[in-house]
């Protein structure tokens, strides 16, 4: 028995590349269809995440004259997390299994099949890996690296070299439905939710055109909120380094009255001004990390909606 595929895929400003990648997907997707792999109902939902160029008018198009193609346009511009969010929900009522890819392309479709098969074998959510970092640059590898080396060392699993193409199961969805935060950090929620899972390995191209909306700062952005919106680790590290200091503090003080009584407390400055320095400074860092967190809670609190949808395009 064959199911419904749904591909979502978010597009903030991706004129330039999505009438190609519907060309593309559509190939694909009849000859999924003629395999027997999926469904003729399935289809692709192009989540127009406030675009400011052409994006939403091009899926417009694009809704009346290809029978696959459906789309959401959200209020406003809310980010690409918030934007896979709705666009996996939205689908998730048509549909058995849904896929989440990038406008660009540059995840290598032709592994559509072992998502889909994958999932005929019973698992629940289906993580593509990259073969390999061949294509990113020297600082873009290192600095994923770290990070994935980072997040480890603070126990939060991820799944090595996954992004957001992943295949998961309406089941899986509606899960997911109950994680209501509003700092999303999916590629660590996900594999909080569970169930058989598997993995398709794929190779990664560079995109075909249009820029990257993914800026060195948004990425260093997106990294610590991928830190603090899954682990509380650093705050305990903070503990765990007052406790260290007060402990070093301790011997220091005995030392210092030692050399009191034995009259030799002139010099000495150097040592002074050096402390008052270092201890400033990681009090103040200290602070920072914490009130990463008191202003997550802030936002958590108020639980805003996380996107708001303004139009369907769906038969
Ligand atoms: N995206 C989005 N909203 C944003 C930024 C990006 O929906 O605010 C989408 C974008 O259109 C693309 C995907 O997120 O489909 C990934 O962006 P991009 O390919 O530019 O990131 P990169 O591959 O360079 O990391
Ligand atoms: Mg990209």
């Amino acid at each position: 028995m064959t199911e419904t595929l749904y591909i979502v895929i978010p597009c903030y400003n991706e004129e330039l590349v999505i009438s190609e990648t519907v060309r593309r997907l559509t190939e694909k997707l009849d000859s999924m269809v003629e395999h027997g792999l999926i469904k003729e109902n399935s289809r692709m939902m192009l989540v127009n995440d406030g675009s400011k160029d052409n994006t939403w008018n091009i899926i417009e198009e694009l809704y009346s004259s290809n029978k696959y193609v459906t789309g959401i346009s959200l209020s406003r511009n809310r980010g690409h997390q918030n934007a896979l969010l709705a666009g996996l929900f939205e689908a998730a009522k048509y549909s058995d299994m849904v896929v989440s890819m990038d406008a660009d392309l540059q995840d290598d479709i032709e592994v559509l099949d072992d998502f889909v098969k994958k999932y005929y074998e019973g698992c629940q959510i289906v993580y593509g890996v990259r073969k390999n970092r061949k294509k990113d640059s020297f600082f873009k590898r290192t600095t994923a690296l770290a990070f994935y080396k980072m997040m480890n060392m603070l126990g939060v699993e991820l799944v090595y070299n996954h992004a957001d193409y992943r295949l998961m199961s309406r089941r899986a969805i509606h899960e997911l439905e109950n994680y209501k935060e509003v700092n999303l950090f999916l590629r660590g929620i996900v594999p909080m939710i569970g169930f058989q899972t598997g993995t398709v390995a794929y190779d990664r191209g560079e995109r075909f055109a249009g820029e990257s909306k993914y800026p060195l700062g948004k990425m260093i952005y997106f990294a610590l909120d991928g830190i603090t919106s899954t682990t509380v680790k650093p705050i305990r590290m903070i503990t765990a380094m007052g406790f260290i200091t007060a402990l070093i503090s301790l011997v220091f003080l005995i030392y210092f009255i030692v050399i009191h009584f034995l009259g030799k407390t002139v010099a000495g400055w150097t040592t002074t001004v050096v402390l008052v320095c270092l201890f400033g400074g990681l009090q103040i860092m200290c602070i920072g990390v914490v009130g990463e967190y008191v202003g997550k809670i802030y936002l958590e609190t108020k639980k805003r909606p996380r996107y708001i949808v303004q139009d369907i395009l769906h038969k």
